[in-house]
């Protein structure tokens, strides 16, 4: 071995006894965290529910940060008009229409390779909750619609699992970490501060600005790491909202409701499916059909459909084509999201005529 080999391998093999130490030394330095803190990040298990814009910059955070377990759900698909803010994914996964839950995972192994990340493409509803949320120690908001958050918020509580509320819309967003058992629930919440539901499916009309869902989602992993550290002291406890454009932040408690049917009398309507429409609509101008379970052969129903309709794509993970004025994107599980319409009878009676009843 030449001198130069010799100096390359002793500098690797240094490299891999000391890598932990040297990704995460700048964070290890910080004495809230320190080596105890990190380790206690190493073993986590964090799950993000939502992939959008909050959901890929604290997936971002987490992965970098160096926690054990990642596992990030999505329902939707990569679109060029995400990319202006959601962070994790490129122009290829927008063309290629990957599953963001997919195009996520494959951007994060790239950026930490030491710890597991696991994309799941999936619509969480009460029949898929427990499957899909059981066993992590906490739970990231990355959702843009309330029907969600209140089945995450009735899971949490029953299961006595942290989470952590996150939103944002234009150019505010809001986070608040809720503890059951110690601190109000989403529920308590929106009883206490009716303007927070105010942000519920508007960003598809009036906007958001890049600049508050990272502050938002900076805000929301920084309470992950705290809670995962094991640094519960630290918490600060409050409803945080902040208008970047505004220049404005600010704290707010919130007491808990003592009549709170979630976390007073522990009612679940949402985990037992009561509330829960068969058809949601996705904020655009698109309907989402998930009533129906099954398993689809996206190469067959591509080969049947080929002749009938235009456009016809598929990857493994989704087929898409067009019915004018409509585009029906299909997933393997079943699901399907039509573009083009509100109007769930619309979608309906498209789904049973071309994907089937
Ligand atoms: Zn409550």
């Amino acid at each position: 071995m030449n001198y130069q080999a010799h100096k390359v391998a002793s500098a690797m093999s240094k490299a891999g006894d000391n890598s932990l130490h040297e990704k995460y030394s700048r964070q290890v330095l910080f004495a809230g965290i320190g080596k105890a803190g990190q380790e206690r990040l190493l073993a986590s298990r964090p799950v993000i529910v939502g992939c959008g814009a909050i959901g890929a910059a604290a997936a971002n955070l987490l992965v970098r940060a160096g926690v054990g377990h990642l596992r990030i759900l999505d329902r939707d698909f990569v679109e060029p008009s995400n990319l202006q803010r959601q962070t994790l994914f490129d122009e290829a996964d927008a063309r290629d229409a990957l599953p963001k839950a997919v195009a996520a995972e494959r951007k994060l192994r790239s950026i930490n390779s030491e710890i597991v990340v696991e994309g799941v493409v999936a619509d969480l509803n009460p029949r898929n909750v427990e499957e899909l949320l059981a066993g992590f120690d906490i739970i990231l908001d990355g959702t843009d619609n309330f029907e969600t958050r209140f089945l995450v918020n009735d899971f949490a509580v029953k299961t006595a699992t942290p989470w952590i509320y996150a939103a944002a819309v234009a150019s505010y967003g809001v986070t608040m970490t809720i503890r059951p058992g110690n601190t109000p629930c989403l529920a308590c919440m929106l009883a206490a501060d009716r303007s927070a539901q105010g942000l519920e499916d508007t960003c598809d009309t009036i906007g958001v600005l890049a600049p508050i869902v990272n502050v938002i989602a900076s805000l929301e992993v920084t309470e992950a790491m705290k809670l995962l550290a094991r640094r519960e002291d630290s918490l600060h406890g409050k409803l945080v909202s902040c208008d970047v454009w505004g220049g404005r932040f600010q704290s707010l408690r919130i007491e808990r409701n003592p009549e709170c049917s979630v976390c007073g009398r522990h009612e679940f309507a949402y985990l037992e499916g009561e509330a829960q429409p068969h058809i949601t609509l996705c904020g655009r101008d698109s309907v989402q059909i998930h009533e129906r379970r099954r398993t689809l052969d996206l190469a067959m129903l591509r080969n049947r459909l080929a002749p009938a309709v235009q456009d016809v794509r598929h990857n493994e993970f989704l087929l898409r084509f067009r019915i004018s004025p409509y585009e029906m994107t299909v997933f393997a599980d079943g699901r399907a999201i039509l573009k083009g319409t509100k109007d769930p009878a619309v979608a309906r009676s498209l789904y049973a005529r071309y994907v089937g009843a």
